[in-house]
């Protein structure tokens, strides 16, 4: 299909889950294919292809609510909302969780036999090791969010000294989709201030604000390297970071300098201003051809 060029981008959040579609932008395997090296080798008639031969379909051109999204996304819905790189504070609007959307054959096929290529990553200050895969860099990646954490004041590596663990085989709770933490590319770590949405439901059945405990200089050491956090989700896991480098491949997050469009205002709600409508916007999907044309100039 032919790639759409996306103008302006931002959706009021009341319609986020009923258009949480998007237009094919084949642009966008970039952030897949560069942040895989070794292991995607291109992008052809609608699918990715491994260096061993696999294909994965990369758009199935199908429309679908956030909650079908949830359960079948195909790659290119994964990037369907931008991972912003800035702190975020307060409510996220309805259904902003960018990175939740996984595509589950792609998590299969690139990490099969990870739980024979573990490694243990000594964690600063809990006197444990967090257990990863050595597959797509995610250990070595890990190994360097460890050392930058070691360099940090005294009272930023106590928050996030107590882990609760990396590799380990289960389902996401209250669902049956294999955790990511079952492919050995996922930590929990700052587990004495984790807040987890399901812990803080209201009576409405809705997540409480939660309260953002993990410093913001261990949370941009780890997106430097690869990893999105669970803080940044509608449906909030503050322990939880995740190897994602698609994510935040600069033609795909969002944030500085000016990968979004139109420049990087996206107001997001707080308790404090949810009764204003302007304040309920949010840029969700980026503008692939500016973001392209900042990233380095080239479209294929
Ligand atoms: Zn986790």
């Amino acid at each position: 299909m032919r790639p759409v060029k996306l103008i302006a981008a931002c959706s009021m959040l009341v319609s986020l889950s009923a258009q949480a579609q998007t237009p094919p932008r084949p642009e966008a395997t970039r952030c897949f294919l560069e942040s895989y090296p070794g292991i995607l080798c291109g992008f052809e008639d609608n699918e990715l292809r491994f260096c061993d031969g696999a294909r994965l379909l990369w758009d199935d051109g199908a429309t679908k609510t956030h909650a079908r999204m949830l359960e079948s996304a195909d790659l290119e819905d994964t990037l369907s909302q931008a991972y912003p790189t800035v702190p975020l504070s307060g409510v996220l609007p309805l259904d902003f969780e960018p990175g939740r959307i996984r595509n589950q054959a792609f998590l299969e096929t690139v990490y099969r036999g990870s739980e024979l290529a573990l490694k243990a990553i000594a964690w600063p200050g809990s006197g444990r090791k967090l257990r990863v895969t050595t597959i797509a860099g995610v250990a070595d990646e890990l190994a360097k969010v460890a050392q930058g954490v070691t360099r940090l004041p005294a009272s930023i590596r106590r928050a996030v000294a107590k882990i609760g663990g990396g590799y380990h085989p289960r389902v996401i709770a209250g669902t049956t989709r294999k955790s990511p933490h079952s492919y050995g590319i996922a930590v929990d770590v700052a587990m004495e201030r984790a807040e987890y949405w399901r812990w803080r439901l209201l009576p409405t059945g809705l997540p409480r604000p939660m309260k953002g405990g993990v410093p913001p200089q261990v949370v941009e050491l780890f997106e430097q390297h690869g990893f999105i956090w669970g803080g940044k989700w509608y449906r909030y896991d503050t322990m939880h970071f995740e190897y994602r480098p698609e994510l935040l491949h600069p033609m795909c997050r969002c944030g500085p300098p000016d990968s979004c469009y139109p420049s990087f205002t996206q107001t997001f709600m707080t308790a404090e201003n949810e009764n204003d409508p302007g304040a309920q916007r949010v840029c969700l999907v980026k503008a692939w051809s500016e973001a392209s044309r900042v990233a380095d100039g080239g479209i294929f």
